[in-house]
């Protein structure tokens, strides 16, 4: 059944504010407030059967005890509806879903699930709308302690420890020095933001956090007027929302949550920084360090920029023959150059990333990059490179071709890049004529231009330099052992 409404209309609570089309995923896109409760929601119609249903939460952690990522496993360990312990589990045993997940971000908390089935996908949205709006973890303080941290002994004479799901997987995670290096690249762009922590938590901060945080952290950010509603694919919408009003929002009046991200000052020149990771005890230290050089790069709702960006890092420090990486592998800087764009930030970054280098060569890798970015600018960029990363990355976006993802989850995560920081939803699902500019920046300096206002002339820049460590494991299980002792 089609949706016949005017801008402005409301239908069972939900004012349209805005529909359009979008032939790039040959859908209709709406987008709805509910006007009790604050609550957004885009609805992305088309005929995909593989439907999906997302409710995230703009979720802005102020500390590194993985507050946002405890609430994530905590909700769905039981709700005023289904009271089961483990409804998560039971679902995925039962269900005939195609993707059931819940993913902390370091700005948001997504939860989708994907389904061919109609009844099923009715299902497990209820399940997802209870446990998010009515989790058991508010009058059991027990699901804090088992998902969060508690303490743990065998008998009076043992020493005493720290366990708990996401501890334990937080020491797992911070383990491996790639995650230490984006928190660290992190740490250096946006010290003064939200992004500035570590939202899935850092084992040393997650003990400080008390149950009545926890819970009050739910309060806040999981209110519908924080929340962001999303619905893709061939459904009966009209029925969805009678029922997302009568079964949840209308029992909520908006409040201001107060979630937005704040903009990081820009920087005056490079900030620099230095950290250690962990190797094995008969490791060698040498080649072992890794290096990063960083940009804070715009702002999401730039949609042009972005894609400009993107195309740039791939054309210079992609391939083999991209100019950047060879000047730094001909100059024998480390085992390997790579690089990343983090577009899922108010604020993205992008990075340098040097594997298997020495901390002493750090100055050497800026003033490379340097040099080989001002011969860019100078003599140009070459053409058939920039055309071919075009080419790449257009087929990628038209093919949509996503493995086992559902493409209405992978809309519904670039959505979230303009959505979130309160740009238009469908931005980034239109790609047609942000294409066809960079073809025509093709013929001109475009490119050039991007590089040198984006990245060589921008003071907003960090250099992490990330040293192998043989003794900081047992430093750290030392200074831990000391502290449980105390408290024991
Ligand atoms: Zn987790």
């Amino acid at each position: 059944m089609k949706l016949n409404l005017k801008e402005n209309e409301i239908l069972h609570g939900f004012r349209l504010l805005k529909q359009q089309t979008v032939p790039e995923i040959d859908a209709k896109a709406y987008a709805f407030v509910h006007e009790k409760s604050g609550a957004r929601l885009f609805f992305l119609e088309n005929d995909d059967d593989n439907k999906v249903f997302s409710i995230s939460f703009r979720t802005t952690p102020a500390d590194d005890t993985g507050v946002a990522h405890i609430v994530e496993h905590s909700v769905l360990c039981g709700s005023r509806k289904y009271p089961l312990k483990e409804p998560f589990v039971e679902l995925v045993k039962g269900s005939l879903n195609t993707f059931l997940n819940a993913m902390t971000f370091p700005d948001k908390t997504m939860y989708p699930v994907a389904s061919r089935n109609d009844k099923d996908f009715q299902n497990l949205m209820d399940v997802y709308l209870d446990a998010v709006f009515y989790p058991s973890m508010k009058e059991t303080p027990e699901i804090f302690q088992q998902e969060g941290w508690h303490y743990e002994i065998d008998n009076a004479e043992e020493p005493l420890r720290y366990s708990g799901v996401v501890y334990n997987e937080m020491k797992g995670a911070l383990s491996s020095p790639d995650d230490v290096l984006e928190n660290k690249i992190m740490l250096s762009l946006y010290p003064d933001t939200t992004y500035g922590f570590e939202s899935g938590g850092d084992p040393d901060a997650i003990p400080t956090l008390t149950y009545e945080e926890f819970c009050a952290f739910h309060s806040r950010y999981y209110h519908p007027s924080n929340s962001y509603i999303y619905l893709y694919g061939a459904m009966d919408i009209e029925e969805k929302l009678a029922y997302l009003d009568r079964e949840y929002l209308a029992a909520f009046d908006r409040i201001e949550p107060h979630s937005e991200i704040a903009l990081q000052q820009p920087f005056r020149e490079m900030a620099r920084k230095e950290g250690f990771y962990s190797i094995s005890e008969g490791e060698k230290e040498s080649e072992k360090t890794f290096l990063a050089l960083s940009w804070l790069v715009g702002k999401a709702d730039d949609a042009e920029a972005m894609l400009a960006l993107e195309i740039l890092q791939h054309a210079l420090l992609q391939t083999e023959a991209a100019p950047l990486k060879k000047a730094l592998m001909d100059a024998k800087i480390g085992k390997d150059v790579s690089a990343s764009f983090e577009d899922a930030l108010r604020q993205p970054y992008m990075s340098i990333i040097v594997t298997g280098s020495e901390a002493d060569r750090a100055e050497e890798l800026c003033r490379l990059t340097e040099e080989a970015m001002h011969g860019l600018i100078k003599n140009g960029i070459d053409k058939t490179l920039l055309e071919a990363s075009i080419n790449r990355l257009e087929f990628k976006a038209r093919e949509a071709d996503f493995g086992t993802f559902p493409k209405g989850l992978v809309y519904n995560i670039k959505i979230m890049n303009s959505w979130l920081y309160d740009a238009d939803p469908a931005l980034y699902l239109y790609y047609e004529e942000l294409f066809q500019k960079m073809r025509e920046g093709l013929k001109g300096r475009y490119f050039e231009e991007v590089l040198e206002k984006y990245l060589l002339k921008n003071a907003h820049r960090s250099l992490v330099v990330l040293k192998p460590s043989r003794t900081l494991s047992s430093e750290r299980e030392a200074a831990l052992a000391e502290a449980l002792e105390k408290k024991k």
